[in-house]
């Protein structure tokens, strides 16, 4: 008999009541007992839904991170958190988002946080050093297993393994992280000891780090980790998630753990070599519902590999999802605006644990006792895939038809650069914003009454153009030399174009937690891609008639549209990216033909794309930079290009963005005093940038002494004719009261850096 377990619930809750209740207890409307309450009450609820499973996951729940509640676990909390009394929540929450400075004391700074894996979460990285202990407190757990027993499921404790949660860390020091694991491990003994005490017979331990690529040590670690807490107490399935194993895999299978679980959506390849390896006795669980989409699976495809391997291993297969439903939305049955069709396609958390029963009852008894449901199934993956809503043959064609020609601009930088001097006589140092101005609450009620149907179309037109008007006199009077509309009518950079395409579909609720009490909603691209007419170019046109002045084009790039949402799984990536970036290509030319000379493209979200696997990142990079030279060279050499990137880590991939060939590049370096120009010590950027000088992140208004001395800096790097002058990213999240005398001072830094110049 296959078992069904799932690896982890979102916690959030189908409407976003955690993200409301911790919001609200962090401005001390809401108890620590009220939040705790709340809690109990989203694990009760998410235990419920998942009661029919043979194993539950529990340790999921997390007020903030999962692996801040590690940290806790392990009893590896930064000094800073510790001191002070109250409530263990208060310590914990002042890991997770630092607490200003007081009259008495200078505050406590927040745990960095970085992204997990390859997906949007963010955790809250593991403080190490040589110092660090480690003490069990495993208070926490052992209290939610009671509760989940209560409930009467049956219970697998979820932890993140020894190796991954020193592999997630930062050694602030430069110590040797591996260095810590023999003072680690005994507190794993001794956490595996008190679980099979209380009668725990399954641990499901986390340790995806295997899929990435690992040195030799970090291999030998999980010999060591691994051999170390061999018969410690319950039994282990090690958990592996987000990829194949590769060259880890043997070394995964020769590890002294009671069952495996692979990843078998992104590694289905791996499925039978795993099964070829395993030792005698093990447990093989198969990830076969993809945890990473919103897509039904195909039940019927699944069980034709599967059902031999039911019969091979009998109640050794276990079936779950491929990754934990952190990263997915809660429930399907809460959208009632997708149309019929398209939301038959769909499976959020809920319904990916359905289909996993469907499976199981299938292996377990045979496809007959689970007909009807195998039929819906294959009949929505029938319609899906032939429906004229996602398939568009023009489209199709016109992505078979793609040349390298289409990325390629008509003359090199050099030559355009010329060209584009004479045209714009814009000074030395010109100056300039990444695009949104602040979105004041009036320009936030009037978007979402327009929304809601209470505001006419033509009201709302002569609302926002007033605030485009607004916008621009402003950055005249400031004297900025390249400006910008001010992007009042967009809620979201990905969203507003997502609602304009063809191809693109948007849930209510499909919430995703980020980080903390951040959610977001990543739209759904669920076809061909198509732009039906102009997006921008009306809104722009009318911008650019009010000044003599360039107004700068703004767009969203191809790749941050594709890696903010969520995407097709029935072809690669890279054809749906290629198709964002025909459908951008046509903006960038309506906007040109409509004597927009100046337009910026931003990829804010290109190096998020990467892979986990450094061996498969020039293929990425390939198609993520020909598509942004799709989108975006399909003009005149007298045509400037920008694009934005809201990050500075380019040491590594440097080369490629050079490969995009924007004329100009405006990044994000303020907060890291110019390091990022260290990445051109040894390669020469060839064309213009402007590095950050406004921290957009911070109330602060830097001023013009400080500016020039960021300047200064980059002008060590960059040759000064290169140099454009800019804030770190948009303006949207602050007040028009920080922001005008932060330009005012970036203006006048400027023309200080002429000056000393000439
Ligand atoms: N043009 C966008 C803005 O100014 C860029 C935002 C971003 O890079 N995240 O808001
Ligand atoms: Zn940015």
């Amino acid at each position: 008999m296959a078992r069904i377990h799932n690896l982890g619930f979102p916690r959030i809750g189908a409407q976003r009541e955690l993200k409301f209740a911790q919001e609200k207890h962090w401005k001390g409307a809401l108890s620590h007992g009220e939040l705790q309450a709340l809690g109990a009450e989203l694990r009760q609820q998410n235990w419920r839904r998942q009661s029919a499973l043979d194993l539950v996951p529990v340790g999921d729940f997390a007020f903030y991170d999962q692996v801040l509640d590690a940290s806790f676990l392990l009893g590896n909390v930064p000094a800073r958190a510790r001191a002070g009394e109250g409530e263990p929540l208060d310590a914990y929450f002042r890991v997770a988002r630092g607490r200003a400075a007081g009259d008495t004391d200078g505050g406590v700074a927040a745990g960095e946080m970085t992204k997990w894996f390859d997906t949007n979460y963010h955790y809250i990285v593991p403080e190490l050093s040589v110092e660090t202990s480690f003490r069990l407190d495993a208070s926490r757990l052992l209290a939610q297993l009671a509760e989940a027993r209560k409930t009467g499921v049956a219970a697998k404790p979820v932890i993140i393994g020894p190796v991954t949660y020193l592999w997630l860390g930062k050694a602030k020091d430069g110590s040797d992280r591996l260095s810590l694991l023999p003072k680690l491990l005994p507190v794993y003994r001794e956490l595996l000891a008190t679980l099979a005490r209380e009668g725990v017979d399954w641990v499901q331990i986390d340790e995806p780090a295997l899929v990435t690529e690992l040195s030799p040590v970090w291999q030998q670690a999980y010999k060591t980790a691994y051999e170390a807490l061999k018969g410690a107490g319950s039994k282990l399935l090690l958990a592996t998630y987000f990829g194949r194993l590769g060259e880890n895999l043997e070394l995964a299978t020769s590890l002294p753990v009671d069952g495996i679980h692979l990843d078998a959506v992104s590694a289905r390849g791996e499925v039978h070599a795993l099964l070829s390896s395993l030792p005698e006795g093990r447990v093989l669980s198969l990830g076969v519902v993809s945890g990473r989409n919103i897509w039904k699976a195909d039940l019927g495809k699944a069980l034709d590999y599967l059902e031999p391997i039911a019969q091979q291993l009998g109640d050794r297969l276990w079936l779950a999802p491929s990754c934990s439903h952190l990263h997915v939305p809660v429930d399907l049955a809460n959208e009632q605006k997708l149309d019929p069709e398209l939301r038959s396609w769909l499976a959020f958390a809920q319904q990916k644990l359905e289909e996993l029963q469907v499976l199981g009852k299938a292996l377990n008894q045979c496809r007959a006792a689970v007909q009807e449901a195998l039929n819906h199934n294959a009949a929505a993956i029938h319609s899906r895939r032939t429906s004229a809503r996602v398939n568009n043959p023009r489209v199709q064609a016109a992505v078979q038809g793609l040349s390298s020609e289409l990325g390629q601009r008509k003359s090199r930088y050099q030559a355009r650069a010329a060209v584009q001097a004479k045209a714009f006589k814009l000074p030395q140092f010109p100056t300039t914003t990444i695009g949104s101005f602040p979105q004041t609450p009036e320009i936030r009620r009037a978007r979402s009454e327009y929304r809601a149907g209470k505001l006419e179309e033509a009201q709302y037109e002569l609302q926002m153009r007033a605030e485009i008007e607004r916008a621009v006199r402003e950055q005249e009077k400031l004297g900025l030399d390249v400006l910008v509309h001010g992007e009042a009518e967009r809620n979201d950079m990905v969203e507003y174009f997502g609602e304009q395409l063809q191809g693109y579909a948007f849930s209510e609720l499909g919430w995703v937690q980020s980080y903390g009490s951040r959610c977001v909603k990543p739209p759904i691209l669920f076809g061909d891609i198509s732009r039906p007419s102009p997006m921008t170019v009306g809104w722009t046109r009318y911008a650019q008639s009010l000044t003599q002045r360039p107004m700068k084009g703004m767009l969203t790039g191809p790749v941050t549209i594709l890696n903010w949402s969520f995407v097709r799984d029935d072809q690669p990536r890279s054809a749906s990216c290629y198709q964002l970036a025909l459908a951008i290509r046509e903006e960038v030319q309506d906007l040109e033909k409509a004597g927009v000379r100046v337009i910026q493209i931003d990829e804010a979200a290109l190096r998020e794309g990467l892979p986990l696997r450094r061996a498969e990142w020039q293929e990425y990079l390939k198609w993520a930079v020909d598509s942004f030279r799709i989108a975006a060279n399909g003009v005149a050499d007298e045509t400037q290009i920008h694009t934005h990137m809201c990050y500075s880590e380019f040491n590594d991939i440097i080369e490629s963005i050079a490969a995009m060939d924007a004329d100009v590049i405006t990044i994000e370096t303020s907060r890291s005093d110019m390091e990022l120009l260290d990445a051109f010590d040894r390669f020469e950027y060839p064309n213009e940038i402007g590095p950050g000088v406004y921290d957009i992140h911070s109330p602060n208004v830097p001023t013009e002494q400080q500016i020039v001395e960021l300047m200064t800096k980059a002008a060590k790097k960059v040759p000064p004719q290169r140099l454009w002058v800019n804030p770190d990213c948009g303006l949207k999240t602050r007040n028009w009261d920080e922001v005008l005398p932060a330009l005012q001072n970036m203006v006048s830094a400027a023309k200080r850096l002429r000056a000393q110049l000439a």
